[in-house]
């Protein structure tokens, strides 16, 4: 989808805030008081600083604390280029936003990959520094007392009379960065941030470099923060360290952001229009005890956190489409970012279709040996050999069972394939490529797809969304990946769901999602843990036509599975697993009346 795209769609889609967005421009015009401008100035340009950290922490989920850092960046960075060299701000600006690329790039390359509240703690510790060094270098950032920016009124030196054409500047900002995180949004990018938020394990496993995704949308965010720090600088024509890059001004990012919506491109715009003004106009208020404002507010966010943790966009959504339902709209409850690509269809059981499209590899040359071949494979848990020394080939276009009792190390053999866990020992080929070493990401571009025996949906995005993921793999456009989602949410019986978040789904649901995600990166070969595990008679009767329909259509399976009907009807061939060996590989009905394999899931030597 292009950019254009990308905005026309989300102006269908959201007119409203985009007309609330479009028209506060005229606010600051229609207020003759310096101080409501003032509060006007103050709005749009937290509402863009916000926009930015939304562009990283937001769609990912993972906060960072230090982010006033990178505000700092571009403040200093403009305010000194003038001061020593009459740089022209507009000038300094984009020179601060490549300092913080390069700042970006070197604290997120080292963060990145860290875990939870340790990554929360490098950002601060980043703010922290950067601080400490804008008081240390007193040549550059003026230490302590700060910098002075000299009042010569002019568009050079984005130095005003008033405060309209800050205003306007300020407004222009915010329109950037919300444009931009909407065309993020409605990108591969977006749909891959997303999923990395709710699952970055199984996003990887859909093809999502998590690291180069993250860590470009750290940059851009980092970049686009900066921008702000420059028109912060120019418009209070005086920085010091702490009123720049103080904790107070990323906590006040954060706040806004989240009480209106992290991870939506309108949320923090949302939460500067509700939170900016009314912080301020609290403190010009509430006067007569020192403190009471910040009192105030702080109650006003705890109670957003506590009872609307999503922020208020997404419940003003919910309201809105339940007001559309009650006039007879009939609006359909999108959830995360992808929107409905069909008209949802009757919600009564849907028949499988065939799978959406011929496997990835169907044009390329012919490979005559075994699609998959696993050479003495070892993978230990410590002292436990989870896998030990197996060997096993499948071949191009079967549907190859994999059973044995619980605790055989059938998924661990998933998990060493496609690269979630690196092999103790031995290695893996695929179509006669060695994979051993590669990242789950480049296996699953490579052709490999797998669901989870416990299913992994990304559960705040939509059906469909969750399904994009995958598609990805094969096309980098927007509306491509719809459509090919949509197709194999068909082939799964699933479109009815499609705008669904995709937490709403039931088990055998889930089930399903598992197989279209996978399903959308058109593999060549199809690793399916346990689909069946838990599902009605009539459902695991359907979850076999859907199975069967997808081998036929070209796709080479392997299916762990427990139920020995299905096993039976659905492959030609299973493989035994017991204590990290195969101890046979045969037609199912052999495997059924080997006292070895009866001995295995029932403990008997006898088999009896
Ligand atoms: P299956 O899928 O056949 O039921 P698994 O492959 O899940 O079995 O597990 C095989 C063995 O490896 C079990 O004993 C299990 O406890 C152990 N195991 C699996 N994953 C891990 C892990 N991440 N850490 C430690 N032990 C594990
Ligand atoms: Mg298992």
């Amino acid at each position: 989808m292009s950019l254009k795209a990308a905005l026309r769609a989300s102006l269908a889609a959201h007119p409203v805030m985009w007309a609330l967005s479009a028209l506060s421009v005229a606010a600051p015009f229609a207020l003759d008081s310096r101080y409501y401008q003032d509060i006007a100035v103050m709005t749009f340009l937290w509402a863009g600083v916000a926009c930015a950290w939304n562009l990283y922490s937001g769609y990912c989920r993972r906060v960072s604390i230090g982010h006033a850092a990178f505000l700092g960046i571009g403040a200093y960075t403009s305010s000194a280029l003038f001061l020593n060299f009459g740089i022209s701000p507009w000038a300094g600006m984009l020179a601060g936003g490549l300092l913080s690329v390069a700042a970006a790039l070197l604290i997120g390359g080292s963060t990145l990959r860290m875990r939870g509240s340790f990554f929360v703690l490098s950002t601060i510790a980043f703010a922290k520094i950067l601080e400490v060094v804008a008081v240390t270098a007193k040549g550059v950032t003026g230490g302590s007392p700060g910098l002075l920016i000299p009042y010569r009124p002019g568009l050079a030196n984005m130095v005003f009379e008033g405060k309209l054409p800050y205003a306007l500047i300020c407004w222009g900002y915010m329109m950037l960065c919300l444009a931009i995180c909407v065309c993020v949004e409605r990108s591969k990018a977006g749909v891959r941030l997303s999923a990395i938020g709710e699952n970055r394990e199984a996003a990887e496993s859909l093809g999502v470099n998590s690291s180069g995704t993250m860590l470009a949308a750290f940059v851009a965010s980092a970049a686009l923060t900066s921008l702000g720090g420059s028109i912060f600088a120019q418009y209070f024509m005086f920085i010091e360290p702490s009123s720049v890059m103080g904790m107070g001004n990323s906590v006040n990012i954060i706040l806004l952001a989240i009480a209106g919506g992290m991870g939506t491109a309108f949320g923090p715009v949302l939460g500067s229009f509700i939170l900016t003004p009314l912080s301020n106009l609290l403190r010009g208020g509430l006067t007569e005890v020192s403190g009471l404002h910040g009192f105030v507010l702080g109650v006003i966010m705890i109670a957003v956190l506590l009872f609307r943790p999503d922020g208020i966009l997404p419940q003003l959504r919910i309201m809105c489409g339940r007001l559309a339902a009650a006039f007879g709209a009939g609006a359909g409850a999108a959830g995360g970012n992808a929107r409905p690509a069909e008209a949802a269809g009757p919600a009564a059981a849907h028949p499988a279709r065939p799978a959406p499209g011929p496997a990835r590899d169907a044009g390329a040359a012919p490979w005559d040996g075994p699609v998959l071949e696993l050479v003495s494979v070892s993978k230990s848990f410590g002292g436990l050999k989870a896998l030990n020394g197996l060997s096993l080939s499948v071949r191009e276009g079967e549907l190859l069972g994999l059973i044995g009792p619980n605790g055989s190390g059938k998924t661990t053999l998933f998990d060493c394939v496609t690269g979630a866990l690196p092999l103790s020992g031995g290695k893996v080929l695929f179509r006669g490529a060695d994979i051993s070493r590669m990242k789950p990401w480049e296996i699953a571009r490579a052709g490999i797809a797998r669901s989870y025996q416990v299913t992994q949906p990304f559960g705040g995005m939509s059906v469909l969304g969750n399904a994009m993921v995958g598609a990805f793999c094969v096309t980098g456009d927007y509306g491509e990946a719809e459509a090919a989602a949509a197709a194999s949410l068909m082939a799964v019986g699933l479109s009815h769901k499609s705008g669904a978040p995709a937490k709403s789904l039931n088990i055998g649901e889930r089930k399903k999602l598992e197989i279209a995600k996978a399903l959308s990166a058109r593999p060549s070969l199809l690793l399916l843990d346990e689909v069946m595990a838990g599902l009605t008679p009539t459902e695991v009767a359907e979850m076999g036509e859907i199975v069967a329909s997808i081998n036929r259509s070209g796709v080479t399976v392997v299916m762990i599975e427990h139920i020995m009907e299905a096993v039976t009807s659905l492959c030609e061939r299973v493989a035994v697993l017991n204590f990290g060996e195969k101890i046979m590989e045969g037609a199912p009905r052999e495997a059924l009346e080997s006292p070895e394999v009866a001995a295995a899931y029932l403990g008997a030597a006898d088999g009896s």
